[in-house]
């Protein structure tokens, strides 16, 4: 084993060097070490296709990042959501490479940054710079790798877009080298058996599996019109992550029917991102299947061809080939393929027919439901199609039961507000949710966001759940980590304070020293609020150190306290 590692490292060692020199003439590899990763370009993210490659950094954060060319910064994002700290730079060859999720910049620009930041008295901003304003030079230090904003892990976040069209590539099509003779791991196939337009059966098909083929075990016998689902996932070299599958091919008798492959994107796909999923599967059981079918014409970029919906009819006593090619970007294949023959039309569903219809809504039609404390407006293009839709209205709660289409623009609820609520008890009222889980013993009430008038409260909701009017009466919670108040911390260069909210959470903080306004950044992973000292030279040595923090519905905390410090000349 251990033989085995140190050959393995040796040829890690020699790839990445000699491919350090293949690409002297072309872009350089932004981490010091070779590419490993934990994301691929295109895969399916919760609300996306993801736009890059997720370069994994060892575990831990503080890694180097450098330009891969000569460029302009064009760019710097600081944000606690999205891609956290982000630089983006504009090349010469006509794309931009973007680098986020760090942990902070190089000096150059964080104090560039800071000073925006201390001129705008703001942690989270976003600078546009002009072309030739500040030029980068190819392998310099730009910042270091992070977990910032909606991360879940250390990594980096690299991506390369075509600049004119902000239009994400496929950055392993340009140079980015990584060691892969894994081919793509098939799970699991469907088959979905559409019984009217928007109402399917799903059938698992049973599949044998032989290296990187699969084949169903019988000949499959059904009839009428049909498409197919699949769950799976890539592995590359060196690294346990299940990443997304560069490449589908999905032919009927040796003709094209459905396929995909991920060399770019456009970022309008990622909104229609749950038509290409069964969205009942990934919402109720948690299981994302992708579809090699769209009942919606989504149009999207990437698909080969949008005309054919991938959907297909079986006639009877008719053979069908069926075979899907999966393929990672190192041309490693997984093949699946299943004979289907056509036999007589059963007609079992006819009878409940009705029953199905009548529960449906429709997208193109408004419904409202008026109950005792609420509205619930189910409005035009609430769903993308007809949709099965259960609710129950009980005392003061509304349950929605999880959704089994994939919403377009969601429910609207409206709570009224209890009339004679003194100012404070009103501004403290808001709408909770309790999540549908099948053993949800803990019921933790999340907080949903809503726009208030004198009498009601308005919200907007794309999942199902236990929908009542509450209240967060409790103050964010405050507490010093690494300082005491009175104390000395000559020593100490960052001021590290946990601030928390239980319920609606924090929508801002202001702090400040000897009344001069102090960039606290925040990281709401771990719930604190840094100082770096650095930032300012005090001309005395008491510190009068003031933090307001407020939650979503205002509820408020003032910190102050004083701590000592030498005067540093
Ligand atoms: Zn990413």
């Amino acid at each position: 084993m251990i033989e085995y590692m140190r050959l393995l490292f040796k040829i890690l060692l020699i790839i990445f060097f000699s491919s350090n020199n293949l690409f002297s003439q072309g872009r350089l590899n932004p981490v010091e070490i070779p590419i490993l990763l934990s994301g691929t370009f295109g895969e399916f993210r919760k609300t996306h296709f993801h736009s890059g490659i997720d370069i994994k950094t060892l575990g831990k954060e503080g890694l180097r990042v450098r330009a891969i060319e000569d460029g302009d910064l064009i760019r710097v994002k600081v944000s606690t959501s999205g891609y956290g700290k982000a630089i983006y730079i504009r090349h010469y060859d006509g794309t931009t490479s973007v680098y986020a999720h760090l942990k902070k910049f190089s000096s150059k620009i964080q104090q560039i940054i800071k000073e925006i930041q201390y001129e705008k008295e703001k942690f989270e901003i976003e600078k546009f710079f002009k072309e030739g304003e500040i030029k980068l030079k190819k392998s310099e230090l730009i910042g270091f790798s992070g977990n910032t904003g909606g991360s879940s892990g250390p990594h980096l976040h690299f991506e390369l877009r075509d600049s004119k069209r902000e239009k994400p590539l496929n950055p392993l099509k340009y140079g980015y080298l990584v060691i892969d003779t894994i081919p793509p791991k098939i799970q699991n196939i469907f088959i979905y058996k559409f019984l009217k337009e928007h109402i399917y059966e799903k059938i698992k098909i049973e599949l044998r599996e032989n290296g990187n083929s699969y084949s169903s075990n019988d000949t499959i016998k059904i009839n009428g019109i049909f498409g197919i689902g699949y769950s799976g996932y890539d592995k590359q070299n060196s690294s346990h992550n299940k990443n997304g599958i560069y490449n589908r091919e999905l032919t009927i008798n040796g003709e094209n029917v459905f396929s995909y492959k991920f060399d770019d994107l456009i970022f309008p796909d990622g909104k229609k991102i749950d038509l290409l999923i069964d969205y009942e599967a990934y919402n109720v059981e948690k299981v994302r299947i992708k579809k090699l079918y769209q009942t919606i014409n989504s149009k999207f970029s990437f698909l080969e061809n949008n005309d054919s919906n991938g959907l297909f009819e079986i006639i009877k006593d008719s053979l069908y080939n069926i075979k899907i090619v999966f393929e990672d970007y190192n041309k490693n294949k997984s093949i699946v393929k299943m004979v289907i023959k056509g036999i007589e039309n059963e007609n079992i569903f006819n009878n409940s027919e009705t029953d199905i219809e009548e529960k449906l809504y429709h997208p193109d039609i408004e419904y409202e439901k008026k109950y005792k404390m609420l509205n619930l407006k189910i409005p035009q293009d609430a769903f993308y199609e007809p949709t099965n839709l259960n609710f129950e209205y009980n005392s003061d709660t509304i349950k929605i039961d999880k959704f089994t289409k994939a919403p377009k623009k969601g429910l609207n609820l409206e709570f009224y507000l209890p009339k004679n609520l003194d100012s404070i008890d009103l501004r403290q009222s808001c709408i909770g949710k309790i999540s549908i889980k099948a053993n949800n013993k803990k019921n933790k009430i999340q907080y949903v966001f809503g726009v208030k008038s004198d009498s009601l409260i308005n919200a907007k909701t794309m999942s199902g759940g236990k929908y009542f009017l509450t209240k967060d009466s409790v103050p964010p919670s405050i507490k010093p980590i690494n300082f005491k108040n009175e104390n000395w911390v000559n020593n100490l260069k960052i001021l590290k304070i946990r601030v928390d909210d239980k319920f609606s959470g924090i929508k801002k903080y202001r702090a400040n020293i000897n009344g001069k306004w102090i960039l606290m950044e925040y990281e709401p992973k771990s719930k604190l609020l840094f100082f770096e000292f650095d930032d300012i030279k005090f001309n005395t040595a008491e510190l009068k150190l003031n933090l307001y923090v407020e939650d979503m519905v205002g509820n408020v905390n003032e910190f102050k306290t004083s701590i000592y410090r030498k005067i540093f000349k």
